[in-house]
């Protein structure tokens, strides 16, 4: 038996197939899906679910975050309450030493994170910065070989890379966060060539690299589409799409509080459509602008952070678990793909880290 679609429907399964097929999303199919109206919303979420379910299957991938060094950041980004521009009342602490990061990362196996990322506030690293992590990473990898290990540690080199990647780092993450036309808004310490050039430096190491977005800082839709594509284009392998907090004491504190969970849904569909078999994650901001709509960003995203975020809470573990039950779905264990469908294609074949 066949089953009938509506007009709607075929318009974003036709985009699914198209995709699927391997034809890139384009830049019009991608403002598209933003602009889809709100009655075809769910049309949207099984189209995008069709290449989630192709690339991934009904695996969901938890990221467990450590912030290693918090609060002492020369940067100015608008939206993050570690700048030093930044009054927000959070945790402000300096580098953590090796032992204490990879004590901590037994909280991620505890959680059943397959990834444990590794974060210091910093434009980049400093000498004993890149050595504390690396000599986590040696820790934490001989008692648990099979957890991935991402570090976030600002802007890198290629000799920094290559010390990380000595040091068994699986992935590192440096985020565009905005469109190049919108970067100077949220950021004037740094500039986004020098971001797009750690993601570059990550890349030539053999590392996976995973950069991503911030939805809510006042960019345009057309800004969103420039950076998926750009994401695209630089190849990186696993994308975290996060919604602004808008954090009291910071810059964008006074960006509306809630984005609309169904905006924010058609923006995680743009990104698989975009990005078709790269790992989405929903990121920050998932329980603030998400709500009750939360399962339903799964249909297009494959990863998610557990428990806390940097600087915020997030919500129960126990909460996601059943949330990821209640879908049919899985968690990945430990030693899976890591979210990417494929071997990095900046990874050294030889020396793989990821399958
Ligand atoms: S470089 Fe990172 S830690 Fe520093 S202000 Fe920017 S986002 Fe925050």
């Amino acid at each position: 038996m066949t089953t009938a679609t509506t007009g709607t429907e075929s318009r974003w399964h036709e985009l699914a197939e198209r995709v699927l097929s391997g034809e890139d999303a384009s830049a019009n199919d991608a403002r598209a899906v933003l602009a889809a109206p709100n009655v075809e919303l769910l049309d949207v979420m099984a189209a995008a679910y069709r290449v989630r379910h192709h690339y991934f299957g009904d695996s969901v991938k938890l990221n467990y975050l450590i912030n290693a060094k918090s609060g002492i950041c020369p940067e100015d980004c608008h939206y993050c309450s570690q700048s030093r521009i930044s009054s927000a009342e959070i945790d402000r602490y300096p580098m953590l030493s090796a032992d204490e990061i990879a004590a901590r990362a037994e909280r991620a196996v505890e959680l059943r994170a397959s990834t444990c990322c590794i974060v210091t506030a910093a434009r980049r690293p400093s000498a004993r910065e890149l050595r504390e992590v690396s000599d986590a990473v040696r820790q934490v990898k001989e008692k648990h070989p099979e957890l991935k290990i991402c570090a976030c540690m600002g802007l890198l080199d290629d000799d920094e890379a290559a010390t990380l990647r000595a040091a068994g780092v699986d992935r590192y993450n440096h985020n565009l966060n905005t469109a190049e036309s919108h970067y100077e808004d949220i950021c004037t310490t740094h500039t986004y060539a020098d971001r797009v050039e750690t993601v570059d430096a990550v890349a030539r190491s053999g590392i996976s690299p995973c950069s991503g977005v911030i939805v809510g800082m006042g960019e345009s839709d057309d800004e969103l589409v420039h950076v998926a594509l750009e994401l695209r284009q630089l190849k990186v392998d696993s994308i975290p799409v996060n919604f602004l907090i808008p954090i009291e004491g910071t810059p964008l504190h006074d960006r509306p509080a809630r984005i609309d969970p169904r905006v924010a849904l058609r923006v995680l569909a743009m990104y698989r459509f975009g990005c078709p078999d790269r790992e989405i994650r929903l990121s920050a901001g998932r329980e603030v602008h998400f709500g009750t709509l939360q399962p339903l960003g799964l249909y297009a995203a494959n990863a998610i952070f557990v428990a806390d975020y940097l600087t915020e809470q997030g919500q129960a573990p126990e909460q996601d678990w059943q949330m990821i039950e209640d879908l049919g779905f899985s968690v990945e264990p430990l030693g899976g793909p890591m979210g990417s469908t494929r071997p990095s294609e900046h990874t050294v074949a030889s020396e793989a880290t990821i399958t």
